[in-house]
Formats: C-alpha cells, structure tokens, sequence
C-alpha cells in the first residue's frame, strides 16, 4: 500500500507552475472561440481539456503520492550485505539497493531520481509513473496552446496594433515563458521516457559513467536492473511486480547489491582523493565578492556559502570552481562531513589549501572513534544492540 509522502503546493516551485498551467488554460480558453473555426474544432478543445485535467492530476498526485522513503534505520536482511551498502547518518541506517538520501527531503528516498523544485518534492519509486505522466502531457497541452494562441497573435496582431491598445506586447512578452516551459518539458518527458525504458535514474546513469571510468573496458559492469525494455515500461506501470521499492527483481547472475558495492568502491576511492581546504573569505551566498570572471562560469549544480576559518575538503573542480563540502574536525587529523550537509561549489579563491590534510571517515566511523575515548558510551552502545537483537 502507498503511503501518502510529505508534499505541499505552498512551495514557490508548485506556486509558479500552478500560476503558469492556469495562465496558458485560461489564455487559451480565451482566444480559443476566436482563432479555432473550422468544424468539429470543439473535438480538439474537448482533447486538449482532457490533457489539462491529465496535468493537474499527474502534477498533484506527484506532490502529494511522494517519492516513497526507506524506513529510518534500516539493514539490508542479510548482514553479509553490510559491507555493500553505504550508511546514511542522518537516516541513522543503511541505503537501501537504488536509494538516496536527498538533502532537501531530508530522508532516504527509494530509487530516487532527483529532487524536482517545481514539485517542491523528490521524484522516486512511488511518483515515478505519475510525474511522467506529467512531464509528457505538459508539453503536448503546452503546443495545442501556444498553436492556438500564436494564430490569434498572428490573425490580430494588425489589428491590435492599430486600436492603439498594449494587448499584443503584452500577449508576446506573455507567450515566452510558454514556449520555454513547452521545450523544458520536452526535454524532461523524453528524458523521463528513457530513463523507464532503460530501468536506470539519472543518479544511477551517473553511477554508471564512474564505474566506466574505474573499472575500465575489461572488467566491466553488469547493471542488475535492466530486464528489457519491455519488462521495465511493466515493471514501472505495475509497481507490485517492484516489490516494495527496496527488494528489486534482477538479471541472471548478479545481486540487487551489485549497484551499492560498486558505489562503496566508487566512494573509497573518492576519499582517498580528498583534498582539505580552509576558508578565507566569506563568498556570501552568491559569490558575488569572487569577481565578474568567476560568476560568469559560475556552474549550474548548488553552491555552497564559504565562511573564513571553517574547513572544506574538495575532491572535483574547474580551474576556478571547487566542489566539495564542509567537514567537521575530529580528534586525529579525521573529519567527517558537517551536519547539516553542506556540499556544492564555491570559487577558489575563496579557500587556501591547509596545513595539515585531513583523513575523511564516515559518521558510522567517526563516532566508533568517539566511542572508543569514553568506554562507558560503547558499552551503553552494544548493550542497546544487543537488546534490539533479543
Ligand atoms: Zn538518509
Ligand atoms: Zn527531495
């Protein structure tokens, strides 16, 4: 059974497109007696009516069904998959096979493909079929509108004109976010076809590349979850046959774990990669103080405010960008990343490389640490274990 997620419209994301979907539906209802004249066009508003309602529904249902989230403090059921899976610690558990922990839900969400601002929620295993559903269907009711009203500007704009009167810029200016959301949507829908097509999330995709560029060409890869085309567009219409979003049917010959342990390695050797940073200027939130040049290439993934003193470790950049998050220093030259999460771009020149590099452990790891310092914790720790297992 679904479980209702956590989404709400009073988002500024779902606020904009619900503003947008309702200018273009009543813009077109507007014009549409006047520009549409040939017999039987009622058929055709009949059908795009029926694709709005399909938005509406596809768009709410998105939002309020959610992505779906892994229980708080779950393990893989067999604890010799505990070594393939990555530990989420503000989950305060393991990732389960195809999940991610998405910074803005705050919680780890089942086989996640992105966190989606319009929806003001994360796409994942339960909304899946309905936000596609949505990315299609705005783009086909999108150009029914914008042929629509782009013959009525077209037909009266002349006329328009000589009544002296701001309709038609007014109407043009109006037109443009129309025909970028149309193209946006577009894009996405395709893409979203193609990501069911194949069974991959565009995390997973990115997964994939690495273990390219890691494994090289002969030992490659086996994605688990790919069963054919056919098989997958059911499996994404028929959720049951998914199982519960966590247990994944897979090819012959590989694990639903094959994914995670590929992504423990991938992460093992990102660590060692690591290099540590200190603040030195406070960037603000926009960066702005990095100069016009450094805003210019400024990259389209999230950034980070800088703040002087503060340690970053970074492990990928541009030749003036760093990506890499803030990280808190343990005892021992380790640190471990910050709480809350703090991962994104900033300038380089905003960071001097420190003195000393600084070993990352995961929380899991860093809190071992801690407790190995103060005996009475550890024991407190392993005497609740212990009575969670009886
Ligand atoms: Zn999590
Ligand atoms: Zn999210």
């Amino acid at each position: 059974m679904r479980v209702f997620g956590n989404g709400t419209i009073f988002n500024w994301g779902p606020l904009i497109a619900i503003g947008l979907i309702s200018f273009i539906s009543y813009a077109t209802v507007l014009v549409h007696p006047v520009t549409v004249l040939f017999p039987g066009a009622w058929l055709l508003f009949l059908a795009w009516a029926l694709v709005v309602v399909a938005i509406v529904i596809s768009f709410l249902a998105s939002i309020y069904v959610g992505p779906g989230y892994v229980k708080l403090k779950w393990e893989p059921p067999n604890p010799d998959n505990l070594k393939k899976v990555q530990w989420c610690k503000h989950c305060h558990g393991y990732k389960a096979p195809r999940s991610h922990h998405c910074k803005d839900c705050g919680r780890c969400v089942k086989m996640l493909d992105h966190h989606c601002p319009w929806i003001n929620n994360c796409v994942g295993n339960d909304n899946k079929v309905y936000f596609i559903a949505f990315t299609t269907s705005v783009p086909i009711g999108c150009l029914y509108s914008a042929s629509v009203l782009g013959t009525f500007l077209w037909r009266y704009w002349p006329l328009l004109l000589r009544s002296r009167r701001n309709m038609p810029s007014r109407e043009f200016l109006d037109s443009l976010p129309r025909i970028v959301f149309a193209n946006q949507g577009l894009f996405n829908g395709g893409v979203q076809c193609h990501s069911v097509i194949k069974n991959k999330t565009g995390i997973e995709n990115w997964i994939l590349k690495k273990a390219r560029h890691r494994r090289g060409a002969d030992n490659p890869f086996k994605y688990p979850f790919d069963m054919g085309w056919w098989q997958n567009i059911k499996n994404a219409v028929d959720q049951s046959l998914n199982g519960d979003g966590i247990h994944w049917p897979v090819l012959d010959g590989t694990s639903p774990y094959d994914l995670t342990a590929e992504q423990v390695a991938q992460k093992a050797v990102k660590h060692n990669s690591r290099s540590t940073m200190r603040g030195e200027q406070d960037t603000g939130f926009l960066a702005w103080r990095a100069g016009f040049m450094t805003m210019l290439r400024c990259p389209w993934e999230s950034h980070i405010r800088v703040r002087p003193g503060a340690t970053y470790q970074v492990w990928r950049g541009n030749s003036l960008w760093w990506y890499g998050e803030a990280v808190e220093v343990l005892d021992n030259g380790v640190c471990t990343s910050s709480t809350p999460l703090e991962r994104g771009w900033f300038p380089k020149t905003a960071v001097s490389e420190a003195e000393q590099q600084l070993r990352y452990v995961e929380d899991r790891d860093a809190q071992l640490t801690c407790y190995r310092q103060t005996s009475t914790s550890l024991t407190m720790k392993s005497k609740k274990r212990e009575g969670k297992k009886n």
